[in-house]
């Protein structure tokens, strides 16, 4: 390591679910065997996580962010399908269908059930969302510290075509377009119902601004890092923390690696590659959030587009196959922003 790296006590990623998790389980990774330029395995990760996914299901709140953090992280997985619990059943999905109880589309696991009784009995007995998952987090002890963006209800809709309706449109809730649409309808517009009315978490600006380094993972710049940013002052906190800021792109070639970036991204009008998603999050010296962004080797040929816009970047490949690659991209984005 040069003599010259900044010691990294803490870092701050914001992050959406399974891009995001795999993200901060490699980061955490490369902390622990020394890979990542200043940190160590005492450096403190702070993960700031989109809660705009959030919705109310057969009287249960679930918050898929979260839980796909905290079971990545705690060890408790599905790991070939990145998200709910390893080895689980769905008793409790048959039988709502039996009763005939909507919407069949969305199933929710026996084991993720419980978690979503914890948090849905305690948010009525009047905790906020922070001190629910701190709550979870003493299980699942994810080693990091896991904030929700914001404690008040924010949910993404979005709005489709749709010739059945007066209007020629219907607008449905994040989760009915992802899960039951699989996103293969156009999304007109992106909506983030309660956003603007919403103040960030406890912790939240604080972990931004006393960061040594604030980190966007390859998490989905529309729906899970867009609507944190979207919170009124987190992206101010951003443009404005002494600690550098780096990216990686979700962006692979001409598409996101899994997901959805792609439907997001041309719904806001940004064109669906890597040197663009970095343009749109911009420059901090030009008012955006970035100093850094790496791109997949794949993309190398935008580096100097990138460089043109002010932001320092590289190409590195990206694709977090597993917790050891991921490991080096953190290391390679630290690095990139460390002088
Ligand atoms: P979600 O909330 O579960 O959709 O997860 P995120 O928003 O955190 O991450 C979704 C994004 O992760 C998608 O845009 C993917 O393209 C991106 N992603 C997933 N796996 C990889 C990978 O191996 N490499 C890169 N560069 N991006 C990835
Ligand atoms: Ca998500």
């Amino acid at each position: 390591m040069p003599s010259s790296t900044p010691p990294l006590s803490r870092i701050t990623v914001l992050s959406g679910g399974v891009g995001g998790a795999r993200f901060v389980q490699g980061l955490l990774h490369g902390l622990r065997s020394g890979a990542v330029p200043g940190g160590s395995a005492d450096t403190e990760v702070t993960v700031i996580a989109n809660t705009a996914d959030d919705w109310w299901i057969h009287g249960l709140k679930v918050c898929p962010d979260l839980d796909t953090l905290m079971y990545t992280l705690g060890d408790g997985i599905d790991v070939e399908r990145g998200w709910g619990r390893r080895d689980e059943t769905w008793s409790a999905k048959t039988e709502l269908e039996a009763y005939g109880v909507e919407p069949t589309w969305f199933g929710l696991g026996d084991r993720d059930i419980a978690t979503h009784l914890v948090r849905t009995q305690m948010l009525e007995a009047g905790f906020t969302l922070s001190q629910v998952t701190e709550a979870l987090c003493r299980r699942w002890q994810p080693g990091v510290r896991l904030l929700p963006m914001s404690d008040d209800r924010v949910e993404t809709h979005i709005a489709i075509a749709d010739p059945d309706s007066p209007s020629g449109r219907s607008v449905v809730h994040f989760q009915e377009y992802w899960v039951r649409l699989r996103a293969a309808v156009p999304a007109e517009t992106v909506l983030v119902v309660g956003q603007e009315a919403a103040t960030p978490a406890p912790g939240v600006l604080d972990a931004i601004a006393d960061a040594d380094l604030v980190v966007l993972p390859p998490s989905n710049p529309v729906v899970s890092v867009g609507t944190i940013l979207g919170v009124p002052g987190i992206r101010d906190a951003v443009h404005a923390t002494t600690a550098p800021v780096v990216g990686l792109s979700p962006i692979v070639g001409d598409s996101h690696v899994h997901g959805m970036a792609a439907q997001m991204l041309t719904s806001i009008g940004v064109e669906v590659s890597a040197g663009a998603v970095g343009a749109h999050y911009g420059p901090r010296s030009a008012g955006g959030v970035l100093d850094g962004w790496l791109v997949d080797t794949r993309d190398a040929d935008q580096v100097p587009g990138l460089e043109a816009v002010g932001l320092r970047a590289r190409a590195v490949p990206l694709m977090m196959s597993d917790p050891a690659a991921t490991a080096v991209m953190a290391a390679a984005a630290a690095e990139l922003v460390a002088s």
